[in-house]
């Protein structure tokens, strides 16, 4: 792995292209196979093939009559069965229609369907069709949705309610996912104590860990939670030394090149490491690197820090271990609710809100403040180098794109 060579700071897009690269070095590459109600959050590990058409027979799109359109001279015409969904129904006889009712199959010899609403029943039984009819009208034809063998979702599709409910009405029964992704969760730093436990002078409590704990697991990831690291060498090594089967190691803060760099130092006597100085705002130190062959990725500690370098490098990271192409949060163009008139060097991610449509910052961006985020709804982008009115366009990404 190669140290940030560039001098200056480092682009979000190509520190996100060195980490994918990296991804692709390590995939997450071991498979299970797994029933329907178990794979919400997988990342599918084969093409979803259909094993049938789709809809599998023509069918009923409304409650009404199905029939044949030649048969339709303006004449009543009696009803020879009654079909249901569930139900196979027969051949439709000449010069007659069938009661149909939605789902159900549109039998052989019909060609389209009446809606009930469309129709008057006289008081023989017989049926009269009140406006003219087209051929297909109000039946799906078989295959509509899906041919056999069609590819409906291709490998490395992230799997959610859509994706289940679409393997379901193929049939699938199983689907072969990929592995979760074992992750090694780090939080560095003397001043921190865990809620619930009293508060010391000095002392902070660690919201990092919590964080990261609970999106790893939505993201799909079995937690090893290695707690706090002290800011220790001895100890940061013995705890290093503690994680085994693990495909990677994230850690927070302790990244910065201050005195207090243990984990840093610790790193470096037993792997790889760089220090990537990223243009983001917030975050900026990035630790990029392996512990014996296990992957690792530092976050800066400060919280609003740890959520944007998260959301932006290190989950996009993991989907691409796992296979996903696709690893851009949808992004949405809005005008912006302020005015930024001081251009930076970093690219700042600014803690939004959409009010009328337009991006309304937080009003304390700091990167400690983790408020600033649960007030907002997404991410505003404000490039480096730029300024902007408002009213002007910028990128928003919702955190409903990257909260999972
Ligand atoms: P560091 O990168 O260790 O210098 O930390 C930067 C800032 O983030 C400091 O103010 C730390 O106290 C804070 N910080 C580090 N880790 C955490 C954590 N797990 N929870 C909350 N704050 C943290
Ligand atoms: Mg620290």
């Amino acid at each position: 792995m190669s140290c940030c060579d560039k001098p200056g700071l480092l682009p979000v897009e190509d520190a996100l292209a060195r980490l994918l690269t990296l991804a692709e070095q390590s995939p997450i590459d071991e498979t299970e196979v797994l029933p329907l109600g178990a794979v919400d959050g997988r990342v599918l590990a084969e093409p979803l093939l259909a094993g049938l058409d789709l809809p599998p027979w023509p069918n009923s799109a409304m409650d009404g009559y199905a029939l044949r359109h030649a048969d339709w001279q303006g004449e009543p015409l009696p009803v020879s069965q009654k079909i249901f969904a569930g139900q196979a129904g027969e051949a439709l006889q000449p010069g007659t229609c069938a009661r149909i009712f939605t789902g159900a199959p549109v039998p052989d010899c019909a060609d389209c369907v009446e809606m009930q609403e469309n129709a008057e029943v006289l008081a023989d039984g017989r049926v009269r069709f009140l406006e003219p009819l087209r051929v297909g009208q109000h039946v799906r034809p078989r295959g509509q949705e899906t041919r056999q063998g069609d590819c409906v979702l291709p490998a490395g599709s992230r799997l959610g309610p859509i994706e289940i409910g679409l393997a379901a009405s193929l049939g699938q029964a199983e689907l072969k996912v990929r592995r979760r992704p074992r992750v090694a969760l780090l939080s560095t730093g003397d001043e921190l104590v865990e809620p619930g436990a009293p508060l010391a002078a000095g002392q902070i409590y660690n919201s990092n860990r919590h964080l990261l704990h609970a999106w790893l697991q939505r993201f799909g990831c079995d937690v090893v939670d290695a707690g706090i690291l002290p800011d220790d060498l001895p100890r940061t090594r013995e705890a290093l030394a503690g994680l085994s089967g693990v495909d990677l190691i994230l850690s927070t803060g302790g990244v910065s090149v201050g005195e207090a760099d243990f984990l840093g130092a610790a790193l470096r006597e037993a792997g790889e490491l760089a220090l990537w100085k990223l243009a983001i705002k917030p975050g900026k130190p990035l630790t990029v690197g392996h512990y014996r062959q296990v992957p690792v990725i530092g976050l800066p500690g400060n919280p609003a820090s740890t959520l944007v370098t998260f959301a932006l490098l290190a989950r996009p990271y993991l989907m691409r271990r796992l296979g996903m192409q696709n690893v851009e949060p949808l992004r949405m163009q809005v005008p912006a609710g302020f005015d930024w008139s001081k251009p930076g060097n970093r690219r700042e991610y600014l803690r939004a809100r959409l009010e009328n449509g337009r991006a309304v910052p937080y009003a304390n961006q700091s990167s400690g403040v983790l408020r600033s985020a649960a007030w907002a709804e997404g991410l505003a982008e404000v490039r480096e180098g730029t300024t902007l009115k408002e009213g002007d366009w910028l990128t928003f990404i919702p955190f409903s794109e990257l909260l999972d």
